[in-house]
């Protein structure tokens, strides 16, 4: 006898609470909206940054194993040891730089909530943080979440380089924090040395708290590689570096990163941590210890998505987007002024519609909605999603 099963669908439920938001102009991320409209639309999506393609099996395995060797039950709340240590050791030679195992270093559920904790730790109400726009669509809200205020500094189409004189002029007697991103999402530009010793000469004698978001540290096409926060001892002293595995291996769905950071402002990140996620997936973590001993697996990443980088700019070499340059990350930048006059979000939105190639509006991470006319393409695909994306993509044809 067949039995019908009872309908899972039911009616959306009132409250008799009025609701207060305290975001009431607050959407949904860009990411995923577009990621539904390229779905809905059956676009191929190259606007939510992840990778289309399957991380290595060996971290698989490794995973797999630690879960039937009974490693299930919670992390340390700092992360777990071996992951810790991996971690310092990869740091250390890098950067030149050797934390604390166990003091200076945690493991936390991605780089978001890393950031969101830095934020929560450091920020009260009424203190200014400085981030630079576009910026990345989580700091924002992470700061006002706990009363403070973003102060805006500018990237600049088209080079998209800080400007630390207007940086200084922004540092009033209540800023708090100086939230960097490089490589930099989403204009694929890079913070280099110069750039270490002028934003050092602003924070100098201030208590100002850097956070150096830096999760496609190892996706940099330009010599002498990444400049991070960790080689520059005095900014080390004074910041809390937040990396991401799911960008290094292939795996963003996993959600696990870490932060480094002098020993003063990591016990402060971790009274936060202790009580907004306290510990992180442990047979992961373990994993990841394991998988982080080959160094190849994140020095070969750079001359991988370069790769990736080019055969993307070829395919879009003889379209009327005119390609800015990526330095590094996973992202192009291409402006569409030749193609039509829509402002981006429309633009983009079009483009998922009618092209069949879903992008990110650029504007979305400005608070004014400045409007370049630039999208952003994730190009961490494989060659045969690329190559279907770039066929698409010619048949647009410049306005008259
Ligand atoms: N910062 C930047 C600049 C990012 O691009 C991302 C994700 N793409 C994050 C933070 C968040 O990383 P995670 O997925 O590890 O939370
Ligand atoms: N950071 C990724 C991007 O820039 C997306 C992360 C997310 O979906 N929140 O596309």
């Amino acid at each position: 006898m067949i039995v019908a099963l009872p309908s899972r669908s039911r009616v959306i439920m009132d409250t008799a609470i009025a609701v207060d938001s305290r975001f009431p102009a607050m959407g949904t991320t860009i990411f995923t909206v577009m990621s539904r409209m390229a779905a809905e639309c059956g676009a191929i999506n190259l606007s939510q940054g992840f990778p289309d393609f399957q991380a290595d099996r060996a971290l698989f395995d490794a995973m797999h194993r630690h879960m039937l060797a009974g490693r299930n039950q919670y992390a340390p709340m700092a992360g777990m040891p071996e992951l810790r240590a991996a971690i310092v050791d990869k740091v250390s030679t890098l950067y030149g730089t050797r934390f604390d195992v166990d003091s200076e270093v945690t493991v936390t559920a991605g780089a978001t909530q890393a950031i969101f904790t830095a934020i929560a730790a450091f920020v009260r109400p009424g203190d200014e943080v400085i981030v630079f726009e576009p910026v990345y669509d989580s700091y924002v809200p992470a700061i006002e979440t706990v009363g403070g205020k973003a102060v805006f500094a500018q990237l600049r189409f088209p080079d998209y380089r800080p400007d630390w004189e207007q940086v200084r002029q922004l540092v009033t007697p209540k800023t708090r924090m100086i939230i960097v991103n490089s490589p930099h999402n989403p204009t694929g530009s890079l913070i280099v040395a110069v750039d270490l010793e002028k934003l050092a000469e602003i924070v100098r004698g201030t208590n100002i708290v850097v956070l150096s978001d830096e999760v496609y540290e190892h996706i940099v096409f330009e010599a002498p590689g990444h400049a991070s926060l960790c080689a520059h001892p005095e900014l080390a002293s004074r910041s809390i570096v937040v990396s991401s595995f799911g960008k290094t291996y292939h795996i963003t769905g996993w959600k696990i990163g870490y932060v480094v950071g002098p020993a003063a402002l990591m016990a402060e990140f971790r009274k936060v941590h202790q009580f907004n996620v306290f510990t992180v997936h442990a047979p992961s973590q373990l994993a990841l210890a394991e998988y982080m001993q080959d160094a190849s697996r994140h020095l070969a990443l750079a001359d991988f998505y370069r790769e990736k980088r080019d055969a993307f700019r070829a395919l879009l070499a003889d379209t009327p987007f005119e390609l800015l340059p990526c330095r590094g990350t996973y992202f192009q930048l291409a402006r569409y002024d030749r193609i039509s006059d829509l402002p981006d979000r429309e633009f983009a939105a079009w483009m998922t519609r009618e092209v069949g190639v879903a992008v990110i509006p650029v504007s979305v991470f400005y608070a004014d909605g400045h409007d370049d006319r630039v999208v952003r393409f994730c190009f961490a695909k494989v060659p045969e999603t690329l190559a279907a994306a770039g066929a698409r993509l010619r048949q647009l044809r410049a306005r008259d």
